[in-house]
C-alpha cells in the first residue's frame, strides 16, 4: 500500500490569512466564472463602516486571545474595485492593524481610480479575461501599480476556445514598461460551461504557469509587502518518512480528504462568505461551535467569543489549496 500524509505542518506564525468576498457584483460576465460569483445577488455593504468595525473587533480579538499579530487580508468578489467605499475601508483597517491587504480585480477601472487609490493595496492579481480585457487599459494599469510600489501580477486566464488570442494577449503583456510578474491560470468547469484543454494546451500551462518572472526589483518590493510564511507544509508520511509537499500536490495525489482530523482553520485561516459567514471555504463550523459567527451580525462584537482552536474536519473533501495545505493532523 502507498504511503500517504498522516500530519501537515505549514507555519503561519503571527500571522492569520482572511480571504474576505466582499460581494458577487462584476460588470464582466466571464462564461467560466465561478457560480455565484458574479450574479449580482449580493451587493456591496453600503454601511462600510459597520462592516469595517465589526472587522476590526475581529483583529483585536485573535490579537489578544492567539498568538496573532499581523492579518493578510484578501478582498474577493465579485469585482471587489466596484465596492464605492473600498479605499475607506481598506484605509480603515491599516489605521487600526499591521494589516497586508491584496486584491484580485480585472482591472477595469480608470487609471485614474488606479493612480488615486493604489496606496491602499500591498499586492494586487490583475486578471486578464479575453473576451472582456482591453490590453492596451490592462498593461497600462499595472504599470501604474508598479510605479507606486503595490506588488502586481497579471494572471492570463487561459481559455481553451480562444486560445490564439490568449497565446497573443501574453506576447502583448510582455511589450509592458515595467516588468512585474506573469502567470497563466487554468479554468475549471462551472454549471453553465465545461473546460476542456487538448494536451499541448494543458503542457503549455503547467509548463508556463509563470511565464514571465517579475524583475528584481518587483521581488524586493514582494519581499517588503506580503508577509513570508511557510505555505508548502511539511508532510509525515505513513511509512515515517517527512518532506515539504508542492502547493497542489495534496489534490493531485487525492490525499485531500480528511473528515475526522484536525484542522488549523480558524486557527490560520477565515475565509468570510458573501452573505458575511465566517468559515472556511469548505463550509466547516469554526471554534467547535454549532453555529457560523457572521461579520454582518449586528451584535457581532458582543457576539465574536470564540475559543479559538483546531476543528475536527466533517468534509468529505478539501478543496481549497491554500486550505488542503494548512496544518492538520489524523486523529
Ligand atoms: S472578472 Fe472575475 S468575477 Fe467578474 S465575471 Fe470574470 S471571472 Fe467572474
Ligand atoms: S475541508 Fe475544511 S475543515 Fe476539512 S481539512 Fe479542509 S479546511 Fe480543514
Amino acid at each position: 500500500m502507498l504511503s500517504e500524509p498522516i500530519k501537515l505542518v505549514s507555519n503561519y506564525r503571527d500571522i492569520l490569512n482572511i480571504a474576505y468576498m466582499v460581494s458577487n457584483v462584476c460588470n464582466y460576465k466571464c462564461s467560466y466564472c465561478f457560480d455565484g460569483c458574479n450574479d449580482g445577488t449580493k451587493r456591496f455593504k453600503e454601511d462600510w463602516i459597520k462592516v469595517s468595525d465589526n472587522l476590526i473587533h475581529l483583529l483585536d480579538y485573535y490579537k489578544e486571545h492567539s498568538t496573532k499579530k499581523k492579518f493578510e487580508i484578501s478582498l474577493l468578489g465579485g469585482e471587489p474595485t466596484l465596492w464605492k467605499h473600498l479605499p475607506e475601508f481598506c484605509s480603515k483597517l491599516k489605521l487600526h492593524h499591521n494589516v497586508s491587504i491584496m486584491i484580485i480585480s480585472n482591472g477595469s477601472r480608470t487609471l485614474d481610480w488606479w493612480k488615486e487609490n493604489s496606496k491602499y493595496f500591498d499586492q494586487v492579481v490583475l486578471s486578464l479575461h479575453i473576451q472582456e480585457t482591453n490590453i492596451d487599459h490592462f498593461i497600462s494599469v499595472a504599470d501604474i501599480l508598479y510605479e507606486n510600489n503595490v506588488v502586481v501580477t497579471g494572471l492570463v486566464m487561459m481559455d481553451p476556445d480562444h486560445w490564439m488570442q490568449c497565446t497573443e494577449a501574453i506576447e502583448q503583456l510582455k511589450t509592458s514598461k515595467h516588468t512585474w510578474a506573469i502567470n497563466l491560470q487554468s479554468l475549471e468547469d462551472n454549471s453553465k460551461r465545461k473546460i476542456t484543454y487538448t494536451d499541448e494546451q494543458a503542457e503549455f500551462i503547467k509548463v508556463n504557469s509563470l511565464i514571465r518572472r517579475g524583475h528584481w526589483l518587483y521581488l524586493l518590493k514582494n519581499m517588503f509587502k506580503s508577509y513570508y510564511y511557510q505555505k508548502e507544509p511539511i508532510a509525515t508520511f505513513s511509512d515515517g518518512n517527512k518532506r515539504k509537499l508542492q502547493s497542489n500536490e495534496a489534490i493531485l495525489n487525492d490525499w485531500n480528504h480528511f473528515k475526522g482530523w484536525s484542522c488549523n482553520i480558524g486557527v490560520d485561516r477565515l475565509f468570510i462568505n458573501v452573505d458575511g459567514t465566517v468559515s472556511g471555504t469548505c463550509g466547516q463550523l469554526l471554534y467547535g461551535e454549532k453555529y457560523h459567527y457572521n461579520l454582518y451580525d449586528i451584535n457581532f462584537k458582543e457576539n465574536f467569543c470564540p475559543v479559538i482552536k483546531p476543528v475536527v474536519c466533517q468534509k468529505e473533501s478539501c478543496l481549497c489549496v491554500t486550505e488542503v495545505n494548512l496544518t492538520k493532523k489524523k486523529v
